[in-house]
């Protein structure tokens, strides 16, 4: 028997449905489960929502006593839950998603399996499950079940179809929409993710995006009339090849066949915002906070953390973009005699921003310029055009307030996506705003024009605006929002110009500031004192390294960097690394929605590997929840991700997930000349270090260490080194759990500080432990890369340091004017402190 799953937002729907359709069929009935809502509020009031966990747990009870099952959802994240819940279940039964109606779909597939019908037939009952009441209304099925758009035409005549994969890496971005968008042309072609995503039509850039297509997904390309032909072909080739750019591993050749079927076992194409992680300032003495919103001046000194996102330091007085445009009130239904005339103004309004993009374009060049085509195909989005007209007709709109309406709705859609898409969702407002201007006739919002230095700091930027900065006295650019893939960040990067995005209150600041932007670590610090004035431009003046870390004394103390990846890996070599002391290799997955194969994985650990041949490359398995999520490997919801499933921990749910890593770091190793090691984040106990210890060494990997970023992993370091090679200290969690703070949160970045002395005696439990043990320590947490940190880090007992590569310079001469005895002494010095300034200032006391 075929079971049936019906995810839905609101359990009170999905049970009304179940009844239904349990009343359709005799006995027993079929067996049907709910996974719907998201849990309840404080006040036990259900709470709409999808839960992939609870889909999961729903199939796999079903999975127990079924020989397939059917999933019916109801809309929107329903079918990414559904989608999501194919990687968490643990039963191996056939899954398919269904895109039927929710209700129809449900008694027609009830009645279908409780027939006994195999799963193929269930589903197809289900999928026709609208015939009836579409012949009853005398209409076509295509057209009562059609399109995710209401502009979206059901297609007329004979159709061109052809099934296609992603195979760029970064998935149908704007770019590769803005490519479909113009080889589509004025055919009738639309494009659907499958087995069950969005529908979009192929001029549509808006809709284009939320399809959601990652790399690795399959999409049906259908195209019907005039020139569908030739422009299916066309879209066809540019998948094909990958719309010239970087092809993922293993995302394969293009599909074949027409109107595939969904497969139970495709990849999830759900991504998740990666939230702004925070970044570790040299002088966490300053006092932090988020900036006011009501602009009121900050103290002098005070620092924002956000995510760096190009690099670079600069000072200079904040200026902020002309005010944006307000939303236009929704006012009196107008006269349905003047709805006509009020709805064909927005073609012309969004034609003129389209034109204004298409002149920008035409004036700048490379990735600024494709921006820039790509945000004039939005504005020109017929589909953006045709729903703010509907809405000018049917409710009586104003023509501004029809555009504000579809256009925010379409950013909504983009944010719900999450990842790369989310971040597009600013660019949809700029084209909004801008159409909105132009309608009363007024000037868009646009960025200050300066003689002197002034750093940018808004809400978000839009890439006009960002654009528009080549060449001006901009010298930097803070936001408070957007992501290191926004188009604010990706344009900052093209002009050099230093970035910090996702900076909590950040817009707050006060025009006229002075602040000082890093755009490595994050940070926006108000009215810097002149000595971090002149400590910023000597960090910035990025040291060269030659390659031998020691102290004055001659004794060896290896300078390793931190990566991310491959490239960081190389440039990594180029800064003359001795090594590499943290291979993040979450990193190379963050936007995954599927684990990475072993194929995958064992490609993109060559590729870390091949510049270190010779040196020593520690490797830590992903490292996956709380700051980082991996929508293959983190939990939906918990409470507390930080103190969730993370690190090590996803292996207690997913085996699978650490034993292929291991076994495709193992491949890797064997292919390349670097000396691997491994070693697993987030570990507590001794147990999970000795079964992490006894899973490496079966893939074939000798030297196994584990970091310490937990108090309880410190306290009993003596023990865990009896059982693993070596150990690591993450200062950052390391800081975050005993000082009980985020490391996240801004206002807590004075007790997520490594000289807490309670982080120094801990590091110290360590330290000792490793000379006991004759067993490496090293430190790889952002504490590795201070120069003022690195001598005391040193006197604790830290055998090696490692850190981003621009730091290598700095921390080697910090190290070469100090003696071991001396940096046993500065470390005895700040242990025996009270408090993190006086630690700082013990140890410079000693090292002065
Ligand atoms: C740390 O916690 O110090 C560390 C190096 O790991 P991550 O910053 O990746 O959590
Ligand atoms: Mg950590």
């Amino acid at each position: 028997m075929i079971g049936i799953v019906a995810v839905s937002h609101s359990a009170g729907l999905a049970e009304a449905a179940r009844e239904l359709a349990l009343q359709m069929v005799p006995g027993d009935g079929a067996p049907l489960r709910v996974a719907a809502g998201a849990g309840t509020d404080a006040d036990g009031r259900p709470i709409l929502g999808t839960d992939a966990v609870l889909v999961a747990a729903a199939i796999d009870e079903l999975a127990a006593r079924c020989d397939g099952v059917l999933v019916l959802m109801d809309l929107g994240s329903a079918v990414m839950s559904a989608e999501l819940a194919l990687e968490l279940r643990s039963s191996d039964v056939p899954v398919r998603l269904v895109p039927a109606p929710f209700v129809e779909g449900m008694l027609a597939a009830a009645v279908s399996a409780s027939a006994g019908a195999p799963l193929e037939a269930v589903a197809a009952e289900a999928e026709a499950a609208l015939q009836a009441k579409a012949a009853h209304l005398g209409e076509d099925i295509a057209a009562a079940s059609g399109s995710a758009g209401a502009s979206i035409a059901a297609p007329a005549g004979p159709e061109t179809v052809r099934v296609v994969r992603v195979r760029n890496a970064l998935g149908i971005h704007a770019r590769p929409a803005a490519l479909i968008a113009e080889a589509a042309g004025s055919a009738d072609v639309r494009l659907r993710r499958l087995p069950a995503g969005p529908e979009a039509g192929a001029a549509s850039l808006s809709r284009l995006l939320a399809l959601g297509a990652r790399a690795g997904d399959e999409v049906q390309v259908r195209g019907s009339g005039a020139g569908a032909d030739a422009a299916v072909e066309r879209i066809a080739a540019l998948f094909a090849d990958g719309f010239g750019e970087e092809i993922a591993a293993g995302a394969g050749g293009e599909g074949s066949g027409t109107r595939a079927r969904p497969g139970p076992d495709r990849d999830v194409t759900r991504a998740r915002q990666i939230p702004a992680s925070a970044a570790p300032i040299d002088d966490a003495d300053a006092g932090e906070s988020p900036a006011p919103d009501d602009g009121a001046a900050l103290p002098p000194g005070t620092v924002l953390r956000g995510r760096g996102v190009s690099p670079g330091v600069a000072a200079a007085p904040v200026a902020h973009p002309s005010p944006a445009i307000a939303e236009p009130e929704p006012a009196d239904p107008l006269l349905a005699a003047e709805r006509e005339a009020e709805a064909a103004r927005i073609a012309p309004a969004a034609a003129a921003v389209a034109a204004g993009f298409a002149a920008r374009a035409e004036a700048a060049s490379g990735e600024t310029r494709a921006i820039l085509d790509a945000t004039r195909l939005l504005a020109a989005d017929p589909d953006l055009v045709a729903d703010a007209a509907a809405r000018v007709r049917t409710e009586g709109l104003s023509a501004a307030r029809a555009v504000w309406e579809a256009a925010s709705a379409q950013a909504e859609a983009l944010v719900g996506l999450g990842g790369r898409t989310a971040e597009r969702a600013a660019d949809v407002r700029d084209i909004r705003n801008r159409i909105v201007a132009v309608l009363h006739g007024r000037e868009p919002a646009s960025v200050p024009e300066r003689e002197a230095p002034f750093v940018l700091v808004a809400t978000d930027l839009a890439p006009s605006d960002t654009a528009a900065l080549a060449g001006s006295a901009c010298a930097a650019l803070v936001t408070e929002q957007g992501g290191p893939t926004s188009h604010t960040a990706i344009i900052a990067r093209a002009l050099g110009l230093p970035a910090v995005v996702a900076a909590p209150g950040a817009a707050g600041i006060p025009d006229g500031t002075l602040v000082l932007v890093d755009g490595e670590t994050g940070t926006v610090t108000m009215d810097p004192a002149e000595d971090e004035l002149a400590a910023a431009r000597a960090a910035a003046d990025a040291r060269a390294f030659d390659g031998d870390g020691r102290l004055a004394d001659g004794t060896p103390l290896p300078l390793l960097t931190n990566v991310g990846g491959p490239a960081d890996a190389v440039q990594a070599a180029g800064a003359a690394a001795q090594g590499i002391g943290l291979f993040r290799t979450e990193f190379c997955f963050l936007d995954r929605a599927a684990a990475p194969t072993v194929e995958e994985q064992t490609i993109a650990y060559r590729g870390v590997l091949t510049p270190f041949a010779g040196r020593k490359v520690v490797v830590r398995t992903l490292d996956a929840g709380s700051d980082k999520p991996l929508p293959f490997a983190t939990p939906e919801h918990e409470e507390n991700p930080a103190l969730g499933l993370r690190g090590l921990r996803v292996s207690w749910r997913n085996p699978a997930l650490l034993h292929d890593q291991l076994r495709a770091l193992a491949l890797a190793a064997a292919e390349e000349q670097a000396h691997v090691e491994v070693m697993a984040p987030m570990v507590a106990t001794i147990e999970e270090a000795r079964d992490f210890t006894a899973a490496a060494r079966a893939a074939g990997l000798e030297r196994v260490g584990v970091m310490i970023e937990t108090p309880a992993a410190a306290l009993m370091a003596e023990e865990l080194l009896e059982v693993v090679d070596f150990v690591s200290i993450g200062t950052n969690d390391l800081a975050q759990y005993a000082m009980a703070a985020d490391r996240q949160h801004p206002a807590l970045g004075a007790l997520n500080d490594p000289w807490q002395p309670a982080v120094l005696r801990l590091i110290a439990t360590i330290g000792s432990a490793g000379q006991t043990a004759g067993a490496p320590v090293g430190v790889c947490g952002e504490a590795g890369g201070d120069p003022r940190l690195a001598p005391v880090l040193v006197g604790l007992g830290a055998t090696s340091l490692s850190m981003t590569p621009r730091a290598l310079g700095r921390v080697a001469r910090a190290l070469a004017a100090v003696t071991a005895e001396q940096c046993r002494a500065a470390a005895d010095a700040a242990l025996e402190a009270a408090t993190a300034a006086d630690a700082r200032a013990a140890a410079s006391a000693v090292l002065r």
